[in-house]
């Protein structure tokens, strides 16, 4: 697909309530991250934030959405069930769904894994290192055998998820803990990256390794190919010969 149509969602609370934020992100963590698409040569992007009607994702919009990225963190429980219900459809019937960092709680992430999602954590501004762990995968091209991101809260295992059918990166913190940082799926027709790094006091949304892993992420979660739902009662393809009894 030459052009694939990405939507990035932001919770978009942080930005507005804390200043610690705001002076990382001062148009919001969906703009960055868009900005980040865009260099990268991806340009049909809209952004969305929850405060908007049906949380910025009226299913007009889904429809029209490839490949949707999701933040949040402090607010899940404000994204309306019904929004949750419109992307786990979308996903379902093909659209990519990147979720990023404290997205692990979402409602969305956790409604498609199936588990708790939990995990450790620790703010303490630490060094981290992203280990590829399948130089292979188109996700993990243009990085190196690792980078590594200067302050970020961590996140360690154990990691309540469903065995991802891909595993991309492995993250080594200097406080000791390890975590599958990025981690592939499929659901239905669709597929789902999760990706680590990305919390909102820390400049990673600007960080080139950052970005080329999100734009490869995009590229690798467009659906390939449109089709028609294959599904629901089906006449037999010679309906005499399936009236007759097999010899
Ligand atoms: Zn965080």
């Amino acid at each position: 697909m030459s052009d694939i149509r990405v939507t990035v969602w932001n919770e978009f609370r942080h930005e507005k309530q804390h200043e610690a934020v705001r002076s990382v992100y001062p148009d919001g963590l969906h703009i960055a991250i868009a900005e980040g698409l865009k260099e990268h040569g991806i340009t049909n992007v809209r952004t969305a934030t929850l405060d908007e009607p049906d949380n910025g994702l009226p299913a007009e919009a889904l429809a029209e959405t490839d490949v949707l990225l999701w933040w949040g963190h402090m607010a899940h429980g404000d994204v309306a069930d019904a929004t949750v219900d419109r992307v786990q459809e979308r996903v379902l019937n093909g659209m990519g769904l990147i979720v990023l960092h404290s997205g692990h709680f979402s409602k969305p992430f956790r409604r498609l894994m199936g588990t708790s999602c939990s995990l450790r954590w620790r703010e303490a501004g630490e060094h981290e290192r992203v280990w590829v762990v399948k130089p292979s995968h188109p996700i993990a091209q243009g990085v190196g055998p690792y980078f590594e991101v200067p302050q970020v809260e961590m996140y360690g295992e154990h990691f309540d998820i469903p065995t991802p059918d891909d595993l991309v990166f492995i993250s080594w913190f200097q406080g000791g803990n390890v975590f599958r940082s990025g981690c592939c799926f499929h659901r239905g027709h669709g597929k789902i990256f999760y990706f680590r790094p990305g919390h909102e006091t820390h400049p990673i949304y600007y960080q080139k390794e950052i970005r080329q892993v999100l734009a490869n992420a995009v590229r690798w979660a467009a659906p390939a190919v449109s089709f028609e739902n294959p599904y629901g009662m089906q006449k037999a393809i010679n309906e005499k010969q399936a009236l007759e009894p097999i010899q």
